[in-house]
């Protein structure tokens, strides 16, 4: 379907630049194959299953029996693989290259970690198993549990949170809490403006007035604008460390003591926890709650690969309102408290069913255990190393946003498209067409046109150099007003350049046959 607004859309299978029609007869661009939806492909009456007729039985529905074709396409089973396996070659996998989204992490999620998850002792497992058949189970959530309270130096931790941002909902929920028990009806949270959306989404959510503190010119947060801003109103600072800009905010600590002595909670936002772990202990900034990805710092696949896994690291005196479950030892050997009633504290409920994400527990675990305290600070030594020999590598042609070293992340901004007709988003675009996955673009906000590249530990120099000279060639490209090759980008991918804000402002989310204008696209 061609895009009504936005930038040129044609639908070229082949990729042919000019738009011009397919020089194939089949749309295939070599071994790379066309492929229909598979409602286009179904024909009445095929089925990939070869079922006996039913015996007659009596009709029992009381007229509910359905009366129409329930509309599922007909495709017999090697179609039906044919079709995933072709649409799933249109993917782009961190097992297939580079993924250099800033903030998101991602590392490669080792074959050792997978081999684990897959045993049977493990992948077989239920959640409503009798405890007793379920000891390694729960002794692994401990020993995890033991490795992010250690590596973050605080008091408890709750592993069931589902993603980062789910996270960050726990960790304002135990705040909310521990105001409450006191009595203080705390009505404002303070987030910076670089912050990661989910951060205000989430004190939004729990009820909080969201009141955004500015970032100084270095681009970490101003300390006596967040000074100013405290004060007997406020529930909690939630600032993230290293910061969107790639930053580590040298001011933390000091912030930590003025959010306390206002009577205030601190938390930490710790999606890029993969920039300190091994070097510095959250617990020691002075930091009340943190969220950990553990699918980013701790490999876990995301991103189409797998669930998300959030757990929340708190100090002592958030301890008491974690969530149910968690995992405790006694005589009788390891087991689940399931009931606020069974604890000594005032847990703020239950965040999720049953107890998180166990797949992505030994995951996490098999890439500490591999590691080791000693490996993991490399990991982020190593982060932080990759980030900056790429932000040094193409500083003279993409002017960094900010002076100076970065921590796990490289930050730009569009001063060097100035005047050459490429924004952000078609630079990215571009970017395809070389074969890489895009950085993250327009974010931080704080940051015009943002840039934001993590190239994480996985990629080795070799690789971080084809990075690098695509990108200067690709800025240099721009500035010698070769604009055009931007503006029609991508050219080599199966579909050319798709009407993202309309697909987000009017998601056309059911099919509907193609002669119906906003289909499929
Ligand atoms: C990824 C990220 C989040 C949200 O984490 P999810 O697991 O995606 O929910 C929050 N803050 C920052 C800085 C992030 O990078």
């Amino acid at each position: 379907m061609m895009n009504h607004e936005g930038r040129p859309t044609a639908v070229t299978p082949s990729g042919d630049a000019a738009g011009a029609a397919p020089p194939t007869f089949t749309g295939n661009r070599g071994l790379d194959i066309e492929e229909p939806l598979s409602f286009e492909q179904g024909r009445d009456g095929v089925s990939g299953v070869d079922l006996e007729d039913l015996p007659a039985v009596e009709d029992r529905l009381g007229g509910l029996a359905r009366r129409a074709p329930i509309g599922l396409p007909g495709l017999s089973e090697p179609e039906v693989v044919r079709h995933f396996v072709r649409i799933g070659r249109r993917n782009y996998a961190i097992d297939l290259g580079p993924y250099p989204l800033g903030s998101c992490t991602m590392k490669h999620n080792p074959r050792l970690n997978e081999k684990l998850a897959r045993l049977p002792g493990i992948a077989d497992l239920h959640p409503l198993q009798p405890v007793s058949t379920a000891q390694g189970a729960l002794e692994l959530m401990a020993e995890l549990g033991r490795w992010l309270v250690t590596l973050t130096n605080m008091s408890a931790v709750a592993l069931s949170p589902a993603a980062g941002a789910h996270g960050e909902l726990c960790g304002l929920m135990c705040i909310r809490a521990a105001l409450i028990a006191r009595g203080d009806a705390r009505r404002r949270v303070l987030v910076p403006e670089s912050a990661h959306g989910t951060n205000p989404a989430t004190a939004a959510l729990c009820g909080y007035v969201v009141d955004p503190v500015p970032a100084d010119a270095t681009g970490r947060i101003d300390l006596a604008a967040l000074k100013a801003k405290l004060g007997p109103d406020v529930a909690a600072l939630m600032l993230t460390n290293p910061n969107t800009c790639g930053l580590f905010e040298r001011d933390i600590i000091a912030a930590a003591e003025a959010v306390h002595a206002a009577g205030a909670f601190f938390y930490c936002d710790g999606a890029n926890f993969n920039a300190l772990v091994g070097r510095v202990r959250p617990g020691d900034l002075g930091i009340d709650a943190m969220h950990i990805n553990l699918h980013k710092t701790f490999s876990t696949p995301h991103g189409g690969g797998g669930p998300g896994s959030g757990p929340v690291v708190l100090s002592a005196a958030l301890a008491p309102f974690a969530p149910v479950p968690y995992v405790v030892q006694d005589a009788a050997g390891f087991r689940l408290v399931e009931e606020a009633a069974a604890t000594a504290g005032e847990p703020v409920g239950r965040l999720k069913a049953f107890h998180g994400q166990m797949g992505m527990f030994v995951r996490a675990l098999a890439y500490m255990r591999s590691h080791g305290a000693e490996g993991l600070r490399q990991v982020a030594e190593d982060a932080v190393l990759a980030a900056n020999y790429l932000l040094a590598s193409v500083a003279d042609v993409m002017p960094p946003a900010f002076p100076g070293p970065c921590m796990h992340e490289a930050l730009f901004d569009d001063r060097f498209l100035k005047d050459t007709g490429v924004t952000t988003l078609d630079f990215a675009k571009a970017m395809i067409d070389e074969g890489y996955h895009p950085m993250t673009m327009y974010f931080p906000l704080v940051v015009h046109g943002a840039l934001l590249i993590e190239p994480t530990e996985s990629e080795s120099k070799d690789a971080l150099d084809r990075f690098a000279a695509t990108l200067r060639f690709l800025a240099e490209r721009a500035k010698a007003g070769e604009a055009e090759r931007f503006l029609e980008a991508p050219r080599l991918t199966p579909r050319r350049r798709l009407d993202e804000t309309r697909a987000a402002r009017k998601p056309v989310l059911r099919y509907r046959p193609p002669e119906r204008p906003e289909a499929a696209d």
